[in-house]
């Protein structure tokens, strides 16, 4: 994209209304704009951080066996009468009459849908188990939307439902979708340490809230140091039961991750060296529930001698949209934002320093037509500290610098923007290491 051409309005004040840098720098890099308390839209360089987490997360709920639907994001009253939760749902459930009167609500989350639709496609034992899961967009009309992104009205979640024929089962699907989390996190970049969250009268050890580390963060955390290194996921387990034992004794080995509001059953038998103490923000939270929704809903499969079973259900939520936020608060300096390369909207800039100068304008065209949509080109008439400024802000990886100099001898300068490390080198060793 040419940035002359594109709609990205960046800002060169800090926004007052945002109170963390998260918030601040989506703000100023063009990537979001508010149009209601609590409810943003996405301007292209934000759309496209968005698809890439989006698209992360869907390929390791894949790799996980579940299979991605999609359901809207209005739905009848009637469903969550069935469930008892419609009364009991509060004020944070955004809810709507339609035209003939009828009771509709836009979804805060989806297990009463996903039961409905499960219950009317299968009939025996053989049909279980199954994950699905989509990636769509949720209302909740919170008392107090903040941080941006971070604690919106309308945010983008990712919703896997799980259906198993017992409780055996479902600690299998449980541990899947925790293998799937360790990895998706990994991948953007984030240290994710899962917490022991409360499961209420469901009891049993089986929720977990994944946080990462921020000081913005609004939940404290105490965690053992194992989890700020886990290369030791990396080709160590595929989804069978038994590998997934071998993770989740792993993972629980290193559970001392809790809260203020949790026994400190796990703190004490942390080594002092590996005792750590932090904020966080809540990006994920996976939760077995059993047969909370399947029970009153109806849902019931034959077993092999022809005896109904409840299935056994799990839910798996990851903050989509929040993660946005959360991995500014953890890439950022003073300059702006630092994408990691997996979620970055362009892998690098293309700064011309000398705009109408034929020899750098042949050079930057030539490395904006080999980056195949990869870089965004500043081609504007302005300042190289303009360019230099705005470049730093919207945090590309990698900027490749184009000056009258470098252009005579063959060179351009090749910043990595996570380091701040500068070196001149040709234009194929620049190529080479952005799409390496
Ligand atoms: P929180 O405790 O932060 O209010 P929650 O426990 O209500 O979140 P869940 O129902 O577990 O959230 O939803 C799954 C995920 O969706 C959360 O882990 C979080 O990442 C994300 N999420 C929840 N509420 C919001 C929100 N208001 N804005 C953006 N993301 C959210
Ligand atoms: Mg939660």
């Amino acid at each position: 994209m040419r940035l002359s051409r594109s709609f990205i309005p960046t800002l060169k004040e800090t926004p007052s209304e945002a109170q963390i840098v998260s918030h601040r720098l989506m703000l100023r890099a063009g990537l979001v704009r508010q149009t209601s308390a609590g409810i943003y839209a996405w301007l292209p360089a934000g759309w496209r951080v968005l698809q890439n987490i989006a698209q992360i997360v869907r390929e390791e709920q894949d790799a996980a066996g579940a299979q991605e639907v999609l359901m809207p994001t209005i739905q009848s009253a009637d469903l969550w009468r069935q469930s008892g939760r419609y009364d009991g749902y509060g004020q944070e459930m955004l809810r709507i009459k339609d035209r003939h009167d009828r009771d509709m609500l836009y979804g805060p989350t989806n297990e009463e849908m996903i039961t409905e639709i499960f219950r009317g496609g299968v009939k025996s034992y053989r049909d279980l188990p199954q994950n699905l899961y989509h990636i769509q967009w949720k209302f909740r009309d919170e008392v107090r939307p903040r941080f941006g992104v971070m604690r919106g009205r309308e945010f983008l979640m990712k919703d896997a439902y799980s259906f198993d024929l017992d409780y055996a089962g479902a600690v299998v699907s449980y541990r899947s979708m925790m293998l799937a989390y360790m990895r998706t996190f990994q991948r953007l970049g984030l240290k994710a340490i899962p917490m022991v969250a409360d499961t209420g009268p469901i009891g049993g050890d089986l929720s977990h809230e994944f946080i990462i580390l921020a000081e913005t963060g609004e939940s404290g955390v105490f965690y053992d140091a194992g989890f700020e290194n886990i290369d030791w996921l990396n080709g160590n387990f595929d989804y069978t039961p038994s590998d997934l034992e071998r993770f989740f004794t792993q993972m629980t080995s290193l559970y001392a991750a809790t809260d203020e509001k949790h026994d400190t059953a796990a703190w004490a038998t942390i080594p002092e060296a590996r005792r750590r103490e932090g904020r966080g923000i809540e990006v994920g939270h996976i939760f077995y529930f059993g047969t909370k929704y399947s029970e009153p809903m109806n849902l019931r499969v034959a077993g092999p001698d022809g005896t109904q079973i409840t299935p056994h259900m799990g839910s798996y939520g990851i903050g989509v949209s929040r993660l946005v936020g959360g991995i500014i608060e953890a890439f950022h300096d003073d300059a702006g934002i630092k994408w990691p390369d997996a979620v970055a909207p362009w892998k690098a800039a293309i700064l011309n320093l000398r705009q109408g100068d034929a020899a750098t304008g042949a050079i930057c065209e030539d490395v904006y037509k080999k980056l195949q949509g990869n870089a965004l080109y500043d081609d504007r008439e302005e300042r190289a500290g303009a360019k230099f400024a705005d470049a730093d802000l919207m945090g590309h990886p990698w900027q490749i610098i184009v000056g009258p100099r470098g252009a005579a001898n063959g060179v351009v300068e090749l910043k990595r923007r996570a380091t701040g490390e500068r070196q001149e080198v040709s234009l194929d060793s620049a190529l080479s290491q952005i799409l390496g």
